[in-house]
């Protein structure tokens, strides 16, 4: 077996997250809060269970690991992992708490994040670097995958109330 990278080892761990989301029916986008070598907190998209804007992955996960240092800014060092290119509000979360590094699988792909401008910004005088692409293939296929599987069963709906109403 080809051994990981680190990098590839901890968008795993954001992959993973991502499923879990999966299961209960959410759009598949997970993250995780990296300290050092150790996953720190963990974080799935949850807007359609919360009906909340703001329920994304990174949002999630940097919510948690705040919690967990007892500190909105987080120790330096830390490195947020997330499967899909980071939305502005949540580029915004990663500066405010002074995340040091953003690995990403996916692209945005309409490429509307903003992300290496807000990165490169110096908004509260702190400097995100960001990686895109690690695992991009398995993450853009989850999240393709999801997108199939719904528009698929759309449309089998659609057919059940035709079907329906000819009845
Ligand atoms: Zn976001």
């Amino acid at each position: 077996m080809q051994k990981l990278t680190r990098e590839e080892k901890f968008m795993r761990a954001a992959i993973k997250a991502a499923k879990r989301g999966l299961a209960q029916g959410e759009v598949p986008i997970g993250a995780v809060v990296v300290y050092g070598d150790e996953v720190v907190a963990r974080g799935y998209n949850r807007r359609a269970k919360l009906q909340l804007a703001s329920a994304h992955a990174e949002m999630m996960a940097i919510d948690k690991a705040c919690k967990k240092f007892h500190s909105w800014r987080l120790p330096e060092g830390c490195e947020l992992y997330v499967t899909l290119e980071p939305c502005p509000m949540c580029m915004g979360a990663s500066l405010n708490a002074r995340v040091d590094k953003i690995y990403f699988g996916a692209y945005e792909q309409k490429g509307r994040s903003l992300t290496s401008e807000l990165a490169e910004a110096n908004l509260l005088n702190h400097k995100t670097e960001v990686f895109g692409g690690v695992l991009e293939k398995e993450c853009a296929e989850l999240l393709s995958g999801f997108f199939i599987a719904m528009r698929q069963k759309q449309k089998a709906e659609k057919e059940k109330e035709k079907n329906q109403e000819k009845k």
